[in-house]
């Protein structure tokens, strides 16, 4: 009978009102939910200063990595280790003479002479344990790409004989892992892919003495085949914006956006990792708003990896000065406001992660509940979804029930 007249009846009616919508939207969002729910609960704060395409290219290089290196080692968490800066490798440029006589595409590795004192600014960072090296490329594009490319700077950049930035080339032939001599772009042949992948970690070996574990994909696009190519070849990481990208519109931007990703979520053989915090000086980033992107990352028990690119710390002394101070200032802000920060590598992270490790892992289910619920609040539409139905709130009290969160 309509309505019922029974209290008790009246209860279960507002009950299966309730969970009707509560169970659509759990089985909606079920793949996103258990991402979430599998993705490793930190037990500490994080912070990971990676930065993007070092190595061949301007000499310059050397003394900002030596002056990075002094700031870093002097930055050092309550277990006396050094904040780390990752250093995504570049491996090679057009070598420009060779190109100019053979009219072909042509490399200058940096395994070169020439770069010599660079690389030698790379090792003594990572013996002091400051720097962690990471793969972007063999190339901060694809060479086919740039010699078929009509526009007259860029042929002038590939002959021109100081070691070239790539920074300079129009964005859209920065991406190395799609062909942009036409846009929209187009998808590179499978064995094409393989090949590239394999010069690249041959390079890297040669020049560093082991595999690359952690690849990050220039422009961050990359496909399918690039990743499994990676994987077979023995990368373990691929670091991500949170989402897969494989091509860009007809306008050169990046498009073909995938489903997001999560910290240790699977792909073609490799793990991913999110990077989506930024620190670039030179585009007005402050300390302290991005120790606000530590703050809300800790909050949600996941590391933060912070954006950076080596064209901060070139250039006029003017401005390269308090870029390199902001970076001093961010790190020790950082302890001060978490005097429990780790500072650690990418790769180590993401080994400590996949493990298990209880030392950086949070096992216990009430404060893994309490950080779940958290975390639901920060996914776009399950957010206010799940405030509305009160999801948000039974998982509170869930955790309350298995125990609070350790502080
Ligand atoms: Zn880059």
């Amino acid at each position: 009978m309509f309505p019922p007249t029974d209290p008790l009846n009246w209860l279960l009616l507002i009950v299966t009102l309730w969970l009707a919508p509560l169970g659509l939207i759990i089985i909606y969002f079920a793949p996103t939910l258990r991402a979430i729910w599998r993705e490793p609960v930190l037990r500490h704060p994080v912070l990971i200063v990676e930065s993007d395409d070092w190595g061949a290219g301007p000499l310059e290089q050397t003394e900002a990595l030596e002056r990075v290196a002094d700031i870093l080692s002097s930055c050092r968490d309550h277990r006396g280790q050094p904040a780390v800066m990752t250093l995504a490798v570049i491996l090679a440029v057009p070598d420009a003479a060779a190109i100019r006589a053979s009219g072909k595409y042509r490399r200058r590795g940096l395994d070169d002479a020439q770069f010599a004192a660079v690389r030698e600014a790379m090792e003594n960072g990572v013996k002091q344990g400051v720097f962690a090296v990471q793969l972007h490329g063999l190339e901060h594009y694809w060479p086919p790409s740039l010699m078929a490319s009509e526009d007259e700077t860029v042929q002038l950049w590939l002959t021109q004989d100081t070691p070239q930035s790539t920074e300079q080339l129009p964005a859209h032939l920065q991406s190395r892992w799609i062909d942009t001599t036409t846009l929209p772009s187009r998808p590179l042949q499978e064995r094409d892919i393989e090949t590239a992948v394999g010069e690249e970690i041959e390079l890297y070996q040669r020049i560093f003495g082991d595999i690359p574990k952690v690849v990050v994909p220039p422009t961050f696009i990359w496909s399918d085949v690039v990743e499994a190519a990676w994987a077979a070849a023995g990368v373990r990481y691929v670091v991500t914006p949170g989402r897969k990208i494989t091509c860009r519109d007809a306008e050169g931007k990046p498009a073909c956006y995938q489903g997001r990703v999560h910290n240790l979520e699977t792909g073609r053989g490799v793990h991913y990792l999110v990077r989506d915090d930024y620190f670039e000086p030179m585009l007005g980033h402050a300390a302290s708003e991005t120790l606000a992107a530590l703050e809300r990352k800790t909050a949600l028990a996941r590391p933060c990896l912070l954006e950076t690119h080596r064209a901060n710390f070139l250039g006029k002394r003017e401005r390269v000065d308090p870029a390199l101070r902001e970076l001093a200032a961010l790190l020790q802000q950082a302890l001060n406001r978490f005097p429990g920060l780790r500072f650690i590598s990418t790769e180590a992270l993401a080994g400590a992660m996949l493990s298990g490790n209880p030392d950086w892992l949070e096992h216990r289910r009430g404060p893994r509940l309490a950080v779940f619920a958290e975390r639901i609040t920060h996914i776009p539409r399950l957010g206010k979804l799940s405030r509305f139905i009160g999801l948000h709130l039974v998982l509170k009290w869930a955790a309350t029930f298995f125990g609070h969160r350790a502080s």
